[in-house]
């Protein structure tokens, strides 16, 4: 039998061997950027490069997810290695498509060559593992176009905005384990871990009033869009009673806000999202934001729509898995490897997966100094962004799956109790919300 120190040289040596084509990979992604749920090309190009690995993928999980098994010497745990598919849209971004402004500025483009790269050194040794490793691309983790997908919600097509939730509430998760992603990062350190992020409630409101010409008849008129304002300051009014620690941050947008300035508004839309790191606190920050619209809806004579759902829930490390992470990490980059330090105030729907297994996301430098999500944030250095997190995930799922694949087993003893997809659908629902509130209802 061959040691798990052989079997890591021989993985990450296929890994330098082929290194060009996975920074290609990732040069090839970071040109043809796609949003969330419509990745079309993007999964095309992984399902082609996981028949290249003579796997058999599965495609169009939740419309674009894309994943392939390869199988271990014996039945055992699966180490799922993920990566995700969207960009974001960010117009003025050096690599935006022209025509859509999609830009990869959270650097997926690198994950996906990362997951790839580790596959390309688990296909030397996956035979003499005790277990499989599933590699899956994941769509639609960045939370934007959110009316858009709130669209495919009503119409039945999706549950979730988010990725990795739609594709546990529809069992392609089941056959996982536990599950790594590396995700880039700025410049310093090389490899880190610690990321936490924390959970977000998205809310769509809509306020209906009443149009009326703006200036022959204003008394006829109940402005949807004064409702909106007066909701958005009892909104801000309530920022000095979040609780410090809570992590809570209140975000919105009036997306829509009255058809014709001569016109009062009959009809104005806004986006509200809610973060904090606990879903207790989650929830009583959606109270407060509720009470405020209805507040607005009330002061002004109108009534307000209300659907809340999840966003994303709240993420950290499994500090068993991390473990191991931690120890190739160190073995890779040396002094290069840091815990992060300080709370993400950002969030993911690693969150969600971390809820039914055990999962880490490592941070990989990607070489550019510059705010995620801002439009100079892009992989510079592919090496340090795909390839060093390919052998990071490849070393980590020997470690996992060696020798009866003991360790992965310790790992998901040791994570603690994890939810059942019916029970990660539940904990979903109850934080999922809809409600109208008529100010008729209460009528002087
Ligand atoms: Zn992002
Ligand atoms: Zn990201």
């Amino acid at each position: 039998m061959t040691g798990p120190e052989e079997l890591k040289s021989l993985a990450c040596a296929e890994i330098d061997r082929r290194a060009g084509e996975i920074v290609a990979l990732s040069e090839d992604i970071m040109r043809h950027p796609e949003t969330g749920y419509r990745e079309f090309r993007t999964a095309d190009v992984v399902a082609g490069q996981l028949e290249a690995l003579g796997l058999t993928p599965e495609t169009g999980l939740a419309r674009t997810g894309v994943k392939a098994r390869m199988s271990g010497r014996a039945a055992g745990p699966t180490v799922g290695i993920l990566s995700e598919l969207d960009s974001l849209v960010i117009p003025d971004h050096p690599y935006a498509d022209p025509e859509t402004g999609a830009a990869h500025a959270c650097g997926h483009n690198s994950q996906i060559a990362a997951m790839v790269g580790a596959g390309i050194g688990l296909a030397t040794v996956h035979e003499e593992l005790d277990g499989d490793v599933v590699l899956f691309a994941v769509p639609a983790e960045e939370c934007i176009q959110t009316s858009w997908r709130l669209g495919l919600r009503d119409a039945g097509e999706l549950h979730h905005t988010a990725g990795k939730a739609e594709l546990i509430r529809r069992g392609h998760f089941d056959d996982v384990d536990l599950a790594l992603l590396t995700h880039a990062g700025t410049p310093e350190p090389a490899l880190g871990l610690g990321f936490t992020g924390t959970g977000s409630l998205l809310m769509r409101v809509r306020f209906h009033g009443k149009a009326a010409h703006a200036a022959a008849s204003p008394e006829a008129g109940i402005s949807a869009y004064k409702a909106a304002t007066v909701a958005i300051a009892a909104i801000d009014a309530h920022r000095e009673m979040f609780r410090e620690g809570d992590g809570i941050r209140v975000h919105h947008l009036i997306t829509h806000s009255g058809a014709a300035v001569s016109s009062i508004p009959a009809l104005t839309e806004m986006e509200i999202l809610v973060r904090a790191h606990t879903i207790d606190a989650l929830r009583a920050t959606a109270k407060r934001v509720e009470g405020a619209l209805r507040g607005g809806a009330l002061a002004m004579g109108a009534d307000v729509e209300i659907l809340t759902t999840v966003s994303f829930l709240p993420y950290a490390d499994d500090a068993p898995l991390a473990e191991v992470v931690e120890a190739n990490a160190r073995e890779l980059v040396g002094d290069g490897y840091a815990r992060l330090t300080g709370s993400g105030g950002g969030s993911t729907d690693m969150g969600d997966l971390s809820r039914v297994m055990p999962v880490v996301q490592a941070m990989a430098a990607a070489g550019v100094d510059a705010p995620f999500h801002g439009n100079a944030f892009h992989t510079a250095d592919h090496v340090s962004a795909a390839v060093v997190p390919a052998k990071l995930m490849a070393m980590t799922a020997i470690d996992l799956l060696h020798d009866g694949a003991a360790r992965a087993r310790e790992v998901i003893a040791g994570s603690g109790p994890k939810l059942s997809r019916e029970d990660f659908a539940g904990l979903h629902d109850s934080l999922t919300r809809e409600s109208v509130f008529r100010s008729t209802d209460h009528a002087l």
